[in-house]
């Protein structure tokens, strides 16, 4: 029996975690869900944001599903939400984010590092005042992520982007040189190397040419918010997070959107595409997953929420959804 984690969060996330849910029910019935509480709602009731026994669930899941964390009253406290959102992706080693945006004749898939540069680096302040941060990769690093992304472009249409400034940085000089060396096991995958001013400008004018695009940490969460806002918005935007055989986490690009929490009118369609990245992606089940994913275009379509200039309700959209869904066989 498969084991899913569930962490259904603060302001919208238990709203879009229910649908999430009610679709889960029907597509694989005999998925054992678990509720643990994380975010703010775990600092309200522990003090902690990942209490240890949400840590241990999330260990021994098969998968972790997440809603949004986040609420303005802990915006200047100590004990923030965030800061168990970063412990938990590095306790799993999710060194691999799946943003994938597709709209019409656009379908690209941004792999972004998670767990080095920038934001992992040295930093602080010196006797001047000066304040730094420094980006730094070993070359294992590198060597694992490039290889995660060659096998998704072999799943896929076989092109892969690799997305550098190594004319400026030391750092992309080592990612380009350990790209190219792993691109050695792939000779049916064709690697083209991008610097990410130009990858930036390349997205905004003809993000059709792209299928797989690799990058380190901080280009690629840039990249990945222009690639969402350009297919439809970041309501709509899903992320996986991967390492090497330990549960993988699954969750939707936006926050926990603290001015509609509590109305019924979130839009569940990223929560839901994330279900359907789990379904492929943790559980080896792409039927359903794709059937989950044409069930939210449906959605999109006949349904859709005020943030996309509807007025249907969560419920009248997960109505819709559980509708067009096919019902498992057992
Ligand atoms: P947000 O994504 O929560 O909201 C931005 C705007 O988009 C709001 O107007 C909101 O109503 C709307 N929106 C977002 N998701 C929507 C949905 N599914 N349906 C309809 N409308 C939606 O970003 P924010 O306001 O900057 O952040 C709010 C809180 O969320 C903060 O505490 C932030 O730290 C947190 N946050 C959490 C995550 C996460 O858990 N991964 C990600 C981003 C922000």
């Amino acid at each position: 029996m498969k084991r899913i984690v569930c962490l259904p969060g603060d302001g919208i996330g238990p709203e879009v975690m229910a649908v999430a849910q009610r679709a889960l029910h029907v597509l694989a019935p005999e998925l054992e869900l678990e509720d643990h509480p994380f975010g703010a709602a775990a600092i309200r009731a522990t003090g902690d944001p990942l209490p240890a026994e949400t840590l241990e669930a999330c260990r021994a899941a098969d998968a972790v599903l997440k809603a949004p964390i986040g609420d303005p009253e802990f915006d200047a406290a100590d004990i923030r939400p965030e800061q168990g959102m970063l412990r938990l992706r590095a306790e799993l080693d999710v060194y691999a984010n799946l943003r994938p945006a597709s709209r019409g004749p656009v379908d690209l898939l941004i792999v972004r590092e998670l767990v080095g540069g920038i934001y992992f680096g040295a930093r602080g302040v010196r006797d001047d005042g000066t304040v730094f941060d420094t980006c730094e990769y070993h070359p294992s690093q590198v060597e694992r992520i490039a290889r995660r992304a060659f096998e998704l472009a072999r799943s896929r249409r076989g092109r892969l982007t690799s997305v550098d400034k190594a004319n400026v940085l030391d750092t992309s000089r080592l990612w380009r040189r350990v790209v190219h060396e792993v691109a050695g096991d792939y000779p049916d995958v064709e690697v083209t190397d991008m610097l990410v001013d130009n990858t930036a400008m390349q997205l905004a004018s003809a993000p059709e040419q792209f299928d797989v695009i690799v990058t380190e940490n901080m280009f690629g969460d840039i990249l990945s918010d222009l690639a969402a806002a350009m297919t439809g918005g970041l309501g709509l935007a899903p992320s996986a997070s991967l390492g090497d055989g330990g549960p993988g986490i699954f969750e939707p690009v936006h926050g926990s959107a603290p001015d509609i929490a509590g109305r019924g009118i979130a839009n569940p369609a990223a929560m839901l595409r994330s279900v359907a990245l789990m379904l492929d992606h943790a559980l080896n089940r792409p039927e359903e997953a794709a059937a989950l994913e044409s069930a939210v275009e449906t959605a999109l379509r006949d349904a859709p929420t005020p943030d996309l200039g509807g007025s249907a309700t969560t419920v009248q959209f997960a109505d819709v959804i559980i509708g067009a869904l096919p019902r498992s066989r057992p």
